[in-house]
């Protein structure tokens, strides 16, 4: 390119144009940021907003977050209110109209399947953080595969140039995520039945796959930490029904599980919920592989 400038001859040079144009992705959590990476290979530079040792539901909009949102083609996160305390915060101090609500740029996972656990009745005053019905729905296998899908499809609407490529890795990884169904869902049967404890919502979409019971939550209302009398009725409980498990998972206090565990019997469970909860789950299949062995009984 050649330009007239102060009467000198400019020469600018234009830098090489990559092979791929680069797709920038926010994932708000570690779980999105897996399944963009697994579906949109090496055009697709991905990043979470937050780590599996933080509470999703509660982080900050930090300079360094809200740098990354201005810069991202797309943002990535789970919606249905999870992210209710600080996405929207995000987006408007983003100034990035590519990521805003209705944009191609802006992917909510929970709004592409069918929630559970979607109230009739919404009092706020009581900590409802799950207006909108459960939000977390990754560690359903068969809805994963639904977002994975749609987020297949939006990722061709950004980046068509790259449509053939897009298509045949959600294919690939469609085909492998369902034999791998197969081989959870057998290494399911022990576990029908059992029963659980939990802290919070977190595992409804993961146990009514599994056939487990929940027989009590640690959380008195979705986003309320436990309370002492609520502790002694769930002990009560533990006593009677002497459940399998109490599951947390890694990012939460266990302080009142251990409590409960200690009292009870129960032993408490740690599942790792995202990619990058524990050491080996650096993929969503080793996190599916993981909580299903960390569930099974011991010898
Ligand atoms: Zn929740």
């Amino acid at each position: 390119m050649l330009y007239r400038l102060n009467g000198v001859v400019a020469l600018l040079l234009v830098l090489a144009v990559p092979a791929w144009a680069e797709v920038r992705i926010l994932a708000c959590e570690p779980e999105w940021q897996a399944l963009a990476e697994v579906l949109g290979g090496t055009p697709v530079r991905a990043d979470s907003a937050t780590t599996a040792w933080q509470d999703p539901h509660h982080i900050e909009a930090r300079p360094s977050l809200i740098a990354k949102a201005r810069r991202a083609d797309m943002v990535f996160c789970t919606g249905a209110e999870l992210e209710m305390g600080w996405l929207p915060l995000l987006l408007r101090q983003s100034g990035n109209r590519r990521i805003q609500v209705g944009q191609p740029g802006y992917f909510m996972a929970a709004e592409q399947v069918e929630r559970i656990e979607v109230p009739t009745q919404l009092d706020r005053s009581h900590g409802d953080v799950h207006a909108s019905g459960n939000p977390h729905v990754h560690l359903d296998p068969h809805r994963l595969l639904q977002v994975a899908q749609r987020f297949s499809e939006r990722l061709v609407q950004i980046d068509p140039v790259q449509a053939g490529y897009y298509q045949a890795r959600f294919a690939d990884f469609r085909q492998r995520w369902l034999a791998a169904i197969q081989v959870w869902e057998q290494q399911a049967v022990p576990l029908r039945g059992k029963q659980a404890i939990v802290y919070h919502k977190n595992w409804s979409y993961l146990l009514s796959w599994l056939g487990i019971d929940v027989i009590g939550d640690l959380e008195p209302k979705p986003g309320i930490p436990p309370t002492s009398a609520h502790l002694a009725r769930l002990l009560r409980i533990s006593r009677q029904d002497q459940p399998d498990f109490i599951l947390v998972a890694a990012y939460q206090d266990d302080q009142g599980a251990r409590w409960l565990a200690q009292k009870s019997g129960v032993p408490v469970v740690v599942l790792p919920f995202t990619v990058g909860g524990s050491e080996q789950v650096d993929d969503l299949f080793a996190l599916y592989t993981q909580t299903l062995s960390l569930l099974q009984p011991g010898p």
